[in-house]
């Protein structure tokens, strides 16, 4: 069990938002508010240090989709 815990955790799926590609539509948050948030300028900034929780990896993808800028990637921790 505790094999298998380190190993999910080795491959967890995490996001990150290049600040300097924003352009504040706030688009990735209106999809998925549970993987972002913005701040008071629309600017998005990723959650729970980018980590997704299990069960939102499609959400992580429709956001880095969807993402006018590119700003969003997807990294494996
Ligand atoms: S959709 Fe892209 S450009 Fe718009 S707020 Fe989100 S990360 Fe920034």
């Amino acid at each position: 069990m505790l094999w298998s815990d380190r190993t999910i955790r080795e491959t967890a799926m995490k996001i990150h938002v290049d600040p300097d590609k924003c352009e504040g539509h706030s688009r990735c948050y209106a999809l998925a508010p549970e993987l972002v948030d913005v701040d008071d300028f629309g600017n998005a900034y990723e959650l729970t240090d980018g980590v997704v929780p299990d069960g939102l990896e499609e959400k992580a993808q429709l956001i880095v989709d969807n993402c006018p800028e590119f700003a969003i990637t997807i990294v494996e921790d």
